[in-house]
């Protein structure tokens, strides 16, 4: 064990103490003289903050509980890992990862709190809205999502299968219309749609404008200050297992279905590549899984996270998860048979399945009716036809021989005379 370990008051040095407290702690909510840093302490309840760390210095202090220590011991003691695990994490980051003379330039967390600080010393514009503009944003579409004229967008987040109390706590919310400024050659173009806001800790580091179908692009980017990971890097947790999807929808469904049992992140897209400087805050999490779109994007995805996670698929035909709930499959159980080692886990359960034709058995307190039929596919809703084949009836067929029958959903919805050729998306 001793060759590969790096000295480790040497690797010490290296460090930069205030990004890392700041990836853990999220951005410090007081800047103080003398260039300190202040943060709620983690390791007590605490109203005012007293979790200090003074520029140059590698031990942090707090003045209210009194602990104090270096970096590996706040990684130790937020984290819940060992100090061979924080130390291998840290040198990993202060090394061969991330080298300690470039990182600390690229961290925007604490550098921006104390440029903010500075008089006058605005950064260059980026493309996008400013950060006054972003929160504003974030705070108007919060707010017409739950007021009368955010219905709509309210029922689709819930067709999606998310759940109010999981749409209020990400802060979703929609817009009607924002001018955001162009890349280059300036300008702006309009934007409009469900706002998905990314936070670490209180700082905000992403807008993204979820643009109606019909629209392109159908992802706006409408300001962009250092983002990692969604919901935010602190939802990883130690031994827990860490599931990593496409989008910030499919992620928010499943962490809302597998509460307690994994954490679920987004790096935003299939095209975003992982950033080495974060896969130190994976050190501890339990086993990977990455769970992209089943298509080749979503495959090349996976591919990009470390070796030992797991690539899987949405449970076919469905291309991602929310498509997979919406068809059905209860994503809870799913995965926690997958979790529980089954390396392909049933689509649907019989038990599911007289559950959702039938009802829920003795306990059903209307015993008989079918409380919750699949739903028409996206291949009858586009064709505009619903209405007058008895679209129910049909769907009920294709839903049999699919599943008792064994077939894919295409082919069972042909055969059930639900497809319209060349019309599927
Ligand atoms: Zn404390």
């Amino acid at each position: 064990m001793r060759d590969g370990w790096t000295d480790w008051s040497s690797v010490k040095r290296c460090i930069d103490l205030a990004a890392v407290a700041t990836d853990l702690l999220g951005a410090p909510q007081k800047c103080g003289g003398a260039g300190r840093l202040w943060w709620l302490c983690p390791l007590h309840p605490d109203r005012n903050p007293s979790f200090c760390i003074s520029p140059g210095r590698s031990e942090w202090r707090c003045f209210g509980c009194g602990a104090r220590g270096d970096a590996a011991d706040l990684l130790m003691r937020v984290r819940g890992i060992t100090f061979a695990q924080a130390r291998e994490a840290l040198t990993a980051r202060a090394g061969g990862i991330a080298s300690p003379s470039r990182w600390p330039i690229d961290h925007p967390g604490p550098r921006a709190a104390t440029r903010a600080e500075a008089p006058k010393a605005a950064p260059k514009p980026p493309p996008g809205l400013s950060l006054a503009e972003a929160l504003a944003l974030v705070a108007d579409a919060e707010q017409r999502l739950w007021a009368p004229d955010g219905a709509a967008y309210r029922a689709c987040l819930l067709r999606r299968g998310l759940t109010e109390p999981t749409i209020r706590a990400a802060r979703l919310g929609w817009t009607p219309g924002v001018r955001v400024a162009k890349q280059r050659g300036g300008g702006c173009f309009p934007a409009a749609g469900i706002v998905i806001p990314w936070f670490e800790g209180v700082r905000l580091t992403m807008i993204k404008i979820r643009q109606p179908e019909g629209r392109q692009p159908k992802y706006v980017e409408a300001f962009r200050d250092g983002p990692r990971l969604y919901p935010a890097p602190s939802v990883v947790r130690p031994g827990m297992p860490l599931i990593v999807t496409e989008g910030e929808f499919d992620a928010l469904l499943l962490a809302q279905e597998l509460e307690g049992s994994a954490a679920v992140v987004t790096l935003g897209s299939a095209s975003a590549r992982l950033d080495p400087a974060i896969l130190w805050l994976l050190a501890g999490s339990g086993p990977i899984f990455t769970a992209h779109d089943a298509d080749e994007a979503g495959d090349r995805a996976a591919a990009g996270w470390p070796a030992r996670a797991q690539r899987v698929r949405p449970p076919g035909p469905d291309k991602d998860w929310t498509e997979a709930a919406r068809s059905g499959v209860n994503l809870a159980r799913w995965w926690h048979d997958r979790l529980g080692g089954i390396e392909r886990p049933v689509r649907s359960t019989w038990e599911e399945l007289a559950r959702r034709r039938w009802g829920s058995g003795p306990e059903d307190e209307t015993p008989g009716i079918v409380i919750d039929g699949p739903r028409p596919p996206r291949s009858l809703a586009a064709s505009g036809v619903a209405d007058s084949l008895d679209p129910y009836a049909r769907v009920e067929r294709a839903a049999i021989m699919e599943f008792d029958g064994g077939l894919a959903r295409e082919d069972a919805e042909r055969a059930a005379g639900l497809s319209t050729r060349g019309n599927s998306s």
